[in-house]
């Protein structure tokens, strides 16, 4: 599903945030990134988005190489990985229905499955009734849940997720988890990069560590720590 060989990334700057990353993601794990600030987890989330090209290596996505920035492959991209952010990213000046309606739109999608489609996601992070207010006017967990039902309304086969519940209190964090893990019981693939220790110690899944740009971890059912 996901194939990362020998990736590294040197930042212009010449900070080195990722060397020779090896790693192998299949179909329908949850996984966990973890390691202390500047480990390299964003770097990593990045490149899978390609808002960042590696400077060496090789990365596959369903077999299919995309490792060069190219604009042909950015559809492909969005088409199978959903991203949520820590910030919640939302459209201000759109509606809940209209943010992820919006996300099907830019993929070309067909009105009459839109008005199908959204509804259902809304549906799955219990936000039904909110369809017609502001992102401005939802707490924080509400907006998260918006930005998670954004991010699978395409179906994506993998679902990345940066410092997902890093704005939330631990009730609403604990909220979007259990979302997050009812879309991968439902077959998703979630990459999460965290630094919520009681989440992965509580939530047992698989866990990566990076430090200083290197995997120091791969853990089939980790906690936060070793
Ligand atoms: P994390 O997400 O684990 O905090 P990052 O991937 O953001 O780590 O950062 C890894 C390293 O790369 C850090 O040393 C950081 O300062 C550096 N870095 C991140 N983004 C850039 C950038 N755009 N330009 C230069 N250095 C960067
Ligand atoms: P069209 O028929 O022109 O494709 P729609 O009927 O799907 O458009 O939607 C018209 C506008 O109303 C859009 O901006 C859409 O986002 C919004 N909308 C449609 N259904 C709902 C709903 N259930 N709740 C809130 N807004 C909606």
């Amino acid at each position: 599903m996901i194939k990362l060989v020998n990736i590294s990334k040197e930042y212009k700057s010449g900070v080195k945030a990722l060397t020779d990353i090896n790693l192998h993601i299949h179909k329908g794990e949850f996984v966990y990134i973890v390691g202390e600030s500047g480990a390299g987890k964003s770097t990593l989330i990045k490149l899978l988005l390609k808002e960042e090209a590696p400077t060496s290596g090789e990365m596959y996505i369903n077999g299919v190489n995309v490792t060069k920035v190219n604009n042909r492959r950015i559809p492909y991209i969005r088409r199978n990985l959903g991203v949520v952010f820590q910030d919640f990213r939302l459209l201000n000046n759109k509606t809940v229905y209209e943010n992820i309606a919006f996300a099907m739109e830019i993929l070309g999608a067909d009105p009459k499955d839109i008005r199908r489609r959204v509804p259902v996601v809304l549906n799955r992070v219990d936000l039904s009734r909110k369809s017609s207010s502001f992102p401005e006017q939802l707490s924080g967990g509400e907006q998260q849940r918006v930005s998670i039902a954004r991010a699978i309304v395409n179906n994506p086969p993998i679902l990345l997720a940066d410092e997902p519940t890093g704005n939330l209190d631990p009730d609403n964090g604990l909220e979007i988890m259990k979302i997050l893990n009812d879309i991968n019981a439902r077959g998703t693939t979630v990459i999460m990069a965290t630094h919520a220790k009681e989440i992965v110690d509580n939530l047992r899944r698989r866990v990566i560590q990076l430090k200083d740009g290197v995997i120091v971890r791969d853990q089939k059912r980790g906690g936060y720590d070793e």
